[in-house]
């Protein structure tokens, strides 16, 4: 499933060939993507105006078109973003045409993936705000921030970050790699982290999108950037997938648990089991 590091590599494939392009067609096939609104009304609402920006916040790319109109587009499980592909894609289910003859499939084989309008910047945000914590690449993602966040969770720290609502972005992957990185155990209560495990989490859940992003995502399972190419965090993983395998900082066994149904991985050395009441 695509985290934020995997929107944010497509956002930044794509940002510098489609933007300032005029989005002349939308092609909705399957009108299970724009739902509730019909695939012609969404259409009607962004054909022929401007994409001015290509945006990101969480999990979400947005399309900013001309006249303040959002396209807010999710990937879901198995979503992705093929430009100018050489042949009809397997699972295409929209297609946008720009201007240019530039065109962007969205194909996706299980059709969770969904593509929803907001008509102006408050429409927009208040949409994000309902759905997205803070994000974590914003100056808003303090050490203090996120310790306040934590104060009113008793869940296990590694749900609280698969938690859209609280911190936006962060999901399966990046959960364990941050929390490996902050040496915390997944199974910790989030209000029961120190300040300084909260501070070493904040730098975690940062370095582990960033080492993401510049390997241009992880292509664990389908996920691929829109020239089809895969991304090669899943070669750099320091913990996530390696069960059984020696950990990279100690040399301990890294074992595998469940945590909030999530295959989660742990080094139980670098990250004590807390001692549950
Ligand atoms: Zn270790």
């Amino acid at each position: 499933m695509p985290e934020m590091p995997e929107v944010e590599t497509i956002r930044r494939h794509l940002a510098p060939q489609l933007e300032g392009r005029v989005l002349e067609t939308l092609d909705v096939q399957d009108e299970r993507w724009s739902q509730p609104l019909a695939g012609e009304e969404l259409s009607a609402a962004v054909q022929g105006r401007t994409l001015e920006q290509l945006d990101r916040r969480g999990k979400y790319l947005i399309f900013v078109l001309e006249d303040d109109v959002h396209l807010l587009v999710h990937l879901r499980m198995t979503g992705t973003l093929l430009l100018d592909p050489p042949e009809p894609t397997r699972f295409g289910r929209v297609t946008f045409a720009f201007g240019g003859g530039r065109r962007l499939v969205f194909d996706d084989p299980r059709r969770f993936g969904t593509g929803e309008l907001a008509l102006g910047t408050p429409a927009r945000e208040e949409f994000l705000a309902r759905r997205l914590g803070v994000e974590p690449f914003s100056p808003d993602f303090t050490s203090a921030h996120l310790y306040a966040l934590t104060r009113a969770s008793r869940a296990p720290v590694k749900a609280f970050l698969l938690d859209q609502k609280r911190v936006a972005g962060v999901g399966n992957i990046y959960a364990d790699e941050a929390l490996f990185r902050a040496r915390i155990h997944p199974l910790r209560p989030s209000n029961r982290l120190t300040r300084a495990q909260v501070d070493a989490l904040r730098d975690g859940v940062i370095e582990s999108l960033s080492a993401g992003i510049a390997a241009k995502g992880a292509s664990i399972d389908d996920f691929r950037d829109p020239d089809g190419v895969a991304g090669t965090f899943q070669d750099r993983f320091l913990v996530h997938l390696r069960e059984g395998l020696p950990c990279t900082r100690c040399g301990h066994t890294v074992r595998k648990l469940r945590v909030g149904g999530r295959g989660t991985y742990v080094c139980e050395k670098c990250q004590p089991r807390p001692r549950l009441r």
